[in-house]
Formats: structure tokens, sequence, C-alpha cells
């Protein structure tokens, strides 16, 4: 691993200490893992690297778990553990902090939930552990995994996210729960205004940091501070993430006792199980292109498909306007109601409508076994987002497409993608004039849709929403610092 890490975050993390500082002794189950070898380069941390499709031990058992947890892989088909999930789990079950990195689909969610309600069965009480995630939408799913595991406890999760009743987030987290699942903004609202609940987590054992990239980008750091200060110095500390950054690196670098790192990838790998195409398109075919495709999923026998868009705006301009085409599909960004957000992925989820679009706020983290098409509508500014979205498709060993719409203004930005996956992207082969038939109707939707847009109060909600969200960043000062940071990303 690189180690060089940059002195803004030494310094932004350091007032907060990341990881816990009693010592740990070492695991009795860490006897039966295969090919154990610390880093000698570190003193800090124990380093191991490992291989996605390596074999690991041959079962839940022999990683240390009881035989209630065991019996619940079994039940949820969950036969053998993966390699992110037999390196973590003793090592989570022994008292060790533990900063995870592998890919999109192995089984992080596992890796940690299981261990932890190991421990918890062993002396159940509230709050246990607090689960930290960026999205509303990842939360929820945690706390459905969270429940499937622990359905032989008799397990009290809670959700706390932004955008559903405060109130009775606050009772419900009076009631200690063992496991919260939560976002970090809702979070800190309630432990800052609330006098009674910073109690409640005074002897919470587990902080899990999912998807901690994100989490620790520069948007949350407040939300962090709040949420460290009320947590026991005494914690273990669980980071979990797809994509290794500067941030974690700098915090590995500052964890200042021995916690373990499994980094279970080689810089930003997409499966190979997964096929990734790109068709070039001028900019204002781009709907034509997607009709296009979309029309023809069943002949393609994909049974959904999640389609990557840019901004809020232009994922509720393409659900009208499939809306208009008589295709039936949900769309998800953050200038909805979470409400309507969860119902749009749940039906989604269950199959009753083929087609999510969305924005970043679905790339990340979601588990959907029937997605078999990933179309980046528009292609990100990111590396990073783009293998997050194309992780949707082609998880836990299945087979999977993806599509990139570029445009000329894209070149640039997909050369980057090819050189960071370390893979090239194949042609969308398609007939001459495959899409001359769809031109016509495409067109007049697009008419009908724009008229749309005017009446139905979109705009104004944007306007609302964007001047709320300059608002917040200003008061956290972030106005600048994020100018800033894009620039030197840009650079
Ligand atoms: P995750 O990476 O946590 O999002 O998990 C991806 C998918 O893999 C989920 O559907 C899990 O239920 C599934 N999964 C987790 N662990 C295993 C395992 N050991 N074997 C097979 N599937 C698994």
């Amino acid at each position: 691993m690189n180690q060089a890490t940059s002195p803004h975050l030494f310094s932004k993390f350091k007032p907060f200490r990341l990881f816990s500082s009693i010592n740990k002794s070492n695991p009795p189950a860490l006897a039966a893992l295969p090919s154990h070898r610390p880093d000698p380069t570190s003193n800090d941390f124990e380093h191991e690297r490992g291989n996605a499709d390596a074999i690991g031990p041959a079962s839940f058992a022999e990683l240390g778990l009881s035989e209630w947890a065991v019996d619940t892989c079994r039940e949820l088909r969950i036969e053998r553990p993966t390699t992110v999930q037999s390196r973590c789990i003793p090592r989570i079950l022994a008292g060790d902090d533990v900063l995870g990195i592998a890919q999109t689909g192995s089984g992080k969610t596992a890796a940690f939930a299981l261990p932890i309600l190991n421990r918890l069965a062993e002396d159940p009480y509230g709050v246990f552990a607090l689960v930290v995630t960026p999205t509303r939408e990842l939360a929820v799913q945690l706390v459905e995994q969270f429940r499937a595991f622990g359905s032989s406890l008799n397990l009290r999760c809670t959700l706390v996210v932004g955008g559903m009743d405060m109130l009775s987030q606050a009772r419900s987290l009076s009631q200690r729960p063992h496991v919260v699942v939560a976002t970090p903004g809702r979070i800190k609202v309630l432990l800052d205004q609330d006098p009674d609940l910073p109690a409640v987590f005074s002897k919470t054992k587990f902080l899990v940091l999912d998807e901690a990239d994100r989490v620790l980008d520069v948007d949350f750091e407040e939300e962090l501070r709040v949420i460290f200060k009320f947590l026991p110095k005494s914690r273990q500390t669980l980071l979990f993430s797809a994509t290794m950054t500067s941030n974690l690196q700098a915090l590995l670098q500052i964890s200042g006792n021995r916690s373990y790192f499994y980094e279970g990838y080689e810089g930003f790998k997409t499966v190979d199980s997964l096929e990734q195409q790109f068709v070039i398109t001028p900019k204002n075919l781009k709907d034509v292109y997607l009709f296009h495709i979309l029309s023809r999923m069943e002949e393609r026998n994909i049974r959904s498909v999640m389609v990557f868009v840019s901004t809020c705006r232009s994922c509720h301009l393409l659900s009208l306007l499939l809306e208009e085409l008589d295709q039936s599909a949900v769309a998800l960004h953050s200038h909805k109601a979470q409400k309507l957000r969860l119902s749009a992925l749940s039906r989604f989820k269950s199959g009753q409508v083929p087609i999510l679009l969305a924005t970043d706020v679905a790339s990340r983290g979601l588990d959907i076994p029937t997605v078999d098409l990933v179309i980046n509508y528009d292609i990100p500014k990111y590396a990073r987002d783009y293998v997050h979205r194309v992780g949707r498709t082609a998880r836990a060993g299945r087979g999977g497409l993806s599509i990139s719409f570029v445009t000329e203004n894209d070149l640039d930005l997909i050369h980057e993608i090819e050189a960071v996956i370390q893979k090239q992207l194949t042609e969308y082969k398609y007939e001459e004039n495959a899409f001359k038939d769809d031109l016509s109707m495409v067109f007049k939707a697009r008419r009908v849709v724009t008229m749309k847009m005017v009446d139905d109060g979109f705009e104004e909600t944007a306007r609302e929403r964007k001047a709320q969200k300059l608002r917040t960043l200003s008061e956290k000062g972030l106005v600048k610092k994020r100018k800033r940071k894009e620039r030197k990303v840009a650079a």
C-alpha cells in the first residue's frame, strides 16, 4: 500500500481517534486461518492482501462463529465464506479493529454483521452496535441484512435516516435497540438535540463505517465528530469499503495501535464476469439510444436494468420520458421524498418494475441479484463512481453487462476509466439504422415531457433543495473547501 498521506487529512482526523486504544490479545481462532502474514513494514497495523477468488476455510464454523450463526448462513444459502469473510470474521470476534477493503459484491456485510451478532448473542444489550452508511437506501438494506442474519435472535434493529419521522426514531432509540443503522446527518442531529440519547450509546461495543471511503469524505466531518464524541473509547471500530482512498490511508496511518487491515483487491477492479461495453452517441440522441435498448430488453433476456444519470433533473426528465413511451420505470434521486425513494426501490427490487433510473445515490452497495444490465447514460466524473455503478450487476459470481453512452465530450473520461480499471471497453454492436424507427416516437415524447416539466413543480423543488444544500454547506464552512477539492481532483 502506498503510505503517502495528505497532511491536510492527517490533521483533519487527528483530533478524534478512529480506532480504540485498548491492546488486543491474539485471537484463538487465528490458528485456523490459512497463510496469516503480517506486513513486516508496519508497526501499527497488520496488513494482509487477499485474492478475492482464493479458497478460504471451508466453513463458517471454522471461523469461530456459533452454531446458530452457521445454521442461519446455511438457511440463507451462504455455504462457504468468501475471502473477506474468512480473513475478517475471526479478527472481529477476537476484538480487533478492522479495515476491510474488498470488491463490491464480495460479502462485506456478512463479514461484519455475523461477528457482531455473534458477540451480541453472548452478551445481549443495546445499543451494542452503531452502523453508519452514506445513503438512506443502503441503511435500509443493512437493516434487512442484519434482520436476516439475526433471524434466530430476538434482534431489535433500528433505522435512523433523514426524510423520515425523527420523533419516532428518537423514541425507538430510547428503547435501546441492539443495532442502530444510521446515515451520518440524522444520527448527528438526534445526538446533538436530544439530551437523553448520548447515554443510549455509552456502552456501544461496535462502530461500523460501511462504504467508509464515502463516510469519511469531508462533507461528513462534522457528523463524524459528534458520533465519535459520544461513543466509548473502548469500542471496536470496523471500516469496510470497496475502494481505497487517501482518507482511508491517512486513517490507517494514524490508527496508532494494532489493528487489522485486509486488502482484497488491487486498485479499482471490476469483476471478470462483467462484460463492459460502450456506444458512441451524439448528445441529443442519448434518449433515443436508451429507448432502443430498453424496449428490447426481453429479447436479450435482461431481467432488470439500472440506468445512471448525473443529475436529479435528468433523472426526473427521463422518468417522464419513459412513462410517455410506455416503459415501466421508477426513479431514485435526492429531490424525491424519502417515502417515494423507498417505494421506488422496493418496486424495482421485487421485480414489479424492470427499470430503475438513478443518480449516484444508488451507485454503491445495493445488492439486487436480478440486475443484468447497468447503463451509464451519463459517464461519471470519477472512475471510482464508475466502478461502484457497474458493480450493481455481475455480483456474487454471476454474469452481467454494462453499456456506457459516450459522447464526444466524454472521450477523456472514458479513457481515464479504462486506464484505472485496466480494461478496455468493447463497442456495443447494433445494426445500421437501428435507431431510425425510434426517432420520431422519442422526439414526440420529448416535446410532451418538456411541457410537463414546466407544470409538475419539479423545477421549484429543485431550486429550494439547491438553496437548502448551499445553506447547509456554507454553515459547515464547506463551500470554498468543496470548490478547492473539485479543482484539485480535476487537476
Ligand atoms: P455484499 O458484498 O455484502 O453486498 O454481498 C453481496 C451478496 O453476496 C449478497 O447477496 C449476500 O447475501 C451474498 N453473500 C454474502 N456472503 C456470501 C457467501 N459466503 N457466499 C455466497 N454469497 C454470499
